[in-house]
């Protein structure tokens, strides 16, 4: 019987949190569409963790280890996708959006012959179909899809789905798959990292302060900075910053940049363009300080500050800062 499969784009030694919110929706679907989840293990270095993916309610892990000095490349990724679609034979695929997992989906639902939703922030089944939920427009509206052909290839938004709460206690099935690609296009040359950014990630914080245009310049940049620091919070940007270059691109968040979706998300001198929010729609709680009280952004926030950064945010961490001792 057709399943669920997820796939699961891995590195370094632990499976990283989107991986499990995969898993959660992979095991739900299961229970409502019927047959097994499998997932698909693709990386380097990974075969430790394919017993982490049984305790998430996977069944069955297809491995594909890549073993090559450096990350697997777009071709071999795409290769073990396939393969394992071919194995599995599922109904639904579920990848990441984002990680990789947003570039593979495309490729993979073409190689399928098939139809594919990206960006989903809700999946249910009704009568036996998969209705996929997907804000648009910039997150201006919420769109429903059901896909006509199959299997149905769909990207999940991080953070827009929950992970497992208990562990299954499932010991996964595994095998080893070796996708072959008819030598590679592409070839990954050099690895460049960014220097990691000090305190949380982005994407999985559940606290940002993000700073805008409105801020004047990179001079100023400490003061976002030192107040996510007391906040214990992960920092970010708008485009506007970023292009400028007062901060390095991995922090932009918005339509494209990263999706986020922390409780909290404090905005300084952003105006809330409809691509920075394209990014924060899965925000719990948005509080924007800016001094045009006329801003977009307002319109998205729970709380707002109409003043000048310079008043608020210092004083702000200098609060919280005696606050918290
Ligand atoms: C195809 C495309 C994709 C894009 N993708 C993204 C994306 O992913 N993410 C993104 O962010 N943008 C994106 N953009 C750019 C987006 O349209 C906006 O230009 C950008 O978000 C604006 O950034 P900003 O809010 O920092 O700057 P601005 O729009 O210039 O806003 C600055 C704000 O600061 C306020 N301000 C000024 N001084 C102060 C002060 N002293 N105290 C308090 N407030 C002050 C002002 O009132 C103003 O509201 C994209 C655009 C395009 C065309």
């Amino acid at each position: 019987m057709p399943g669920v499969l997820l796939i699961a784009i891995a590195s370094g030694e632990q499976l990283s949190p989107t991986t499990a919110e995969l898993a959660g929706e992979a095991v739900r679907l299961s229970a409502d569409l019927g047959g097994p989840v499998t997932a698909l293990l693709a990386g380097k270095n990974i075969q430790g963790l394919a017993a982490s993916l049984g305790g998430l309610g996977v069944e069955k892990v297809l491995l594909a280890d890549s073993q090559g000095p450096t990350p697997p490349s777009p071709e071999w990724l795409l290769a073990a996708a396939e393969q394992a679609a071919g194995q599995s034979d599922p109904s639904v695929i579920l990848l990441a959006h984002g990680g990789g997992g947003r570039d593979l989906g495309p490729s993979l639902a073409y190689r399928l012959e098939t139809g594919i939703v990206t960006d989903a922030t809700a999946l249910r089944v009704e009568n036996g179909q998969l209705i996929i939920t997907k804000p648009v427009f910039g997150g201006s509206a919420i769109a429903e899809f059901s896909i006509t052909s199959s299997p149905s290839v769909v990207t999940l938004r991080p953070r827009a789905f929950e992970a497992p709460e208990t562990p299954a206690a499932k010991e996964a099935q595994v095998e080893a798959v070796s996708p072959s690609t008819s030598g590679d296009a592409i070839e990954v040359l050099e690895e460049i990292r960014e220097q990691a950014t000090e305190g949380p990630r982005l994407k999985d914080a559940k606290v940002i302060v993000s700073g805008g245009r409105g801020l004047g310049g990179p001079e100023n940049w400490h003061f976002i900075e030192e107040l996510a620091q007391v906040l214990g919070a992960a920092v970010g940007a708008t485009r506007a910053v970023t292009d400028a270059g007062w901060v390095p691109p991995s922090l932009q968040v918005g339509l494209t940049g990263s999706t986020v979706a922390p409780d909290l998300y404090i905005t300084v001198g952003i105006s809330g363009a409809v691509q920075h929010i394209a990014g924060i729609s899965g925000a719990r709680n948005v509080v924007a300080i800016n001094r045009d009280g006329d801003a977009n952004i307002f319109k998205y926030a729970r709380f707002g500050i109409v003043g000048d950064w310079k008043q608020v945010v210092p004083a702000f961490t200098q609060r919280l800062k005696e606050l918290r001792g």
